[in-house]
C-alpha cells in the first residue's frame, strides 16, 4: 500500500539499555557515565539560563562556542580552524547527517570502515549513498590501506573514518591518515572525520585530526561533541568543522534539519571548552582510572582485554578468554544470567561480522565497577 512504511530496526544502544533496565542489570552496554559531573559545566548551564539569552542563536552557532571550539582544538591539538569553519549542530549526530546530506548525492559510493559506529549507515542510505565496506583487522584494528584504495571508484565521492573508534578504542596515527590524505587527492575524493572521542584518549597517544594533514585540509569535515568532552551526553551540543566552500554545504542542510541548538547549553559549553587544559587533563585522568579498575578486576578474573587508547570501552577477546566467539548469544546470557548489560561488536558490522569481541563501557562510579566485576567473576 502506498501508506507502507520501511522496516527499521531500534539501535543496539537503545535495545541493551532498555533490556537493561527491564531486568535491573547493571549497564556496561550504551555508553554513559553514571555520575553527576563536572560540576563547573553544570553551573555554567545554570548561569546561561539565568543570565543569558533563551532566544534562538545565529544559525551557524554562539560566534562565543565557535571561538572556544577553535581555541580548544589550537590549545590541545595545535590545529589551527578559524571559528567561521565551524558549524554548531545538535549533537554529532545532526553534524554527521548534515555532511552527509550536503557531501552526498544520490548514486556517490561512499566508503565506510568497519566496526562502524551505527549511524553512518542509515544516513548514508537515506542520503541515497550506495555503501562500500572495509573492516578494520583484528585484534589490533589497522586500516588496511591496500583494500581502502581497492574499494575506491570513479563513483566514490567520500570516506568515513572514525578516530579514536567507537567501539575498539583505537587511533589513527598521522602516517595513515596522510596516506588516505593521498589518496584523496588522487581520486579527488571528500573525507568526513568523526572524532568525538578525542578529548578521551587516555595512554598520552597524541590525537591527529585530518584537519592537521596538508592534503585534507580543503577535503576533510571534522566531528566533535561536547557531550563526549565534558561526559554529559544527554547535552547534544556538536559540531562539523571544515574549510569555508564545505562548511557552507553543511550549514545548508544544517538550518533545515533543526536550524539551531539549545542556546544555554551553548554558552555552558563555550566557558567549559575555555576551562584551562589541566581541567580537561584531571577531568580524563577520572575515567582512567574507572578503565584501570575494571581491566584489572576483569583481568585477574581470566578474561583477556585488548589494549586501546581512548573512548569510555574495552574490548573482551572472547577466544583469548576461553570463551566462545559468539558475541551476541554471550551478551544475552551475560544480562540474563550474569545481570551485566554489555555490547557486541558484531553489531557494529553491516556485513562479514567479527563475532569474537564484546564492548564495556567503564564510564562509572567505582562501586558499579566493582559490582559488575564481582558479577563477571562469578560468571566464569
Ligand atoms: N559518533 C560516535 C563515534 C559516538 O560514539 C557518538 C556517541 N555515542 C556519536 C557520534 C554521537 O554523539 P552526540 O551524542 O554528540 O550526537
Ligand atoms: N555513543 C554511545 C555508545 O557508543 C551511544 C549513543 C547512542 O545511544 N546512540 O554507546
Amino acid at each position: 500500500a502506498k501508506t507502507d512504511l520501511p522496516a527499521g530496526t531500534t539501535t543496539i544502544f537503545e535495545v541493551m539499555s532498555r533490556l537493561s533496565a527491564q531486568l535491573g542489570a547493571i549497564n556496561l552496554g550504551q555508553g554513559f557515565p553514571d555520575m553527576t559531573e563536572p560540576p563547573e559545566l553544570i553551573a555554567a548551564a545554570q548561569r546561561a539560563l539565568a543570565e543569558r539569552s533563551n532566544q534562538y542563536p545565529p544559525m551557524r552557532g554562539l560566534p562565543e562556542l565557535r571561538s572556544a571550539i577553535a581555541g580548544y582544538y589550537a590549545r590541545q591539538q595545535g590545529l589551527v580552524v578559524a571559528a567561521e569553519d565551524v558549524v554548531v549542530t545538535s549533537g554529532a549526530t545532526e553534524a554527521l547527517a548534515a555532511s552527509i546530506l550536503a557531501l552526498v548525492r544520490p548514486g556517490d559510493e561512499v566508503i565506510l570502515i568497519q566496526p562502524l559506529y551505527d549511524a553512518y549507515l542509515p544516513l548514508v542510505e537515506r542520503a541515497g549513498g550506495i555503501p562500500r565496506l572495509v573492516s578494520l583487522t583484528p585484534p589490533d584494528w589497522t586500516l588496511p590501506l591496500g583494500q581502502l584504495e581497492a574499494a575506491i571508484t570513479a563513483r566514490t565521492r567520500l570516506i568515513i573514518l572514525n578516530t579514536p573508534n567507537n567501539p575498539v578504542g583505537t587511533v589513527l596515527p598521522r602516517e595513515v591518515l596522510e596516506a588516505v590524505g593521498e589518496l584523496c587527492q588522487r581520486h579527488d575524493l571528500f573525507l568526513l572525520c568523526d572524532e568525538v572521542w578525542e578529548g578521551m584518549i587516555l595512554d598520552g597517544t597524541p590525537h591527529v585530526s585530518p584537519l592537521a594533514i596538508p592534503a585534507l585540509q580543503d577535503r576533510a569535515v571534522k566531528v566533535g561533541s561536547a557531550g563526549k568532552i565534558f561526559s554529559m551526553t544527554g547535552w547534544k551540543v556538536g559540531w562539523a568543522v571544515a574549510t569555508p566552500r564545505i562548511a557552507s554545504a553543511i550549514a545548508q542542510a544544517h538550518q533545515f534539519i533543526t536550524f539551531t541548538t539549545a542556546t544555554p547549553l551553548q554558552w555552558a559549553a563555550a566557558e567549559g571548552l575555555m576551562l584551562p587544559d589541566a581541567w580537561h587533563a584531571r577531568h580524563r585522568a577520572r575515567y582512567a582510572a574507572g578503565k584501570a579498575r575494571l581491566v584489572a578486576g576483569l583481568t585477574a578474573a581470566g578474561f583477556h582485554i585488548l589494549p586501546a587508547s581512548g573512548t569510555w570501552f574495552v574490548t573482551v577477546d572472547l577466544a583469548a578468554s576461553d570463551l566462545p566467539a559468539d558475541d551476541a548469544a554471550l551478551a544475552e546470557r551475560l544480562i540474563r544470567e550474569a545481570g551485566v548489560a554489555s555490547i557486541p561488536v558484531s553489531a557494529f558490522y553491516a556485513s562479514e561480522p567479527e563475532t569474537g569481541y564484546l564492548r564495556l563501557c567503564f564510564a562509572k562510579q567505582p562501586e558499579t565497577l566493582d559490582r559488575a566485576i564481582e558479577r563477571l567473576t562469578a560468571f566464569r
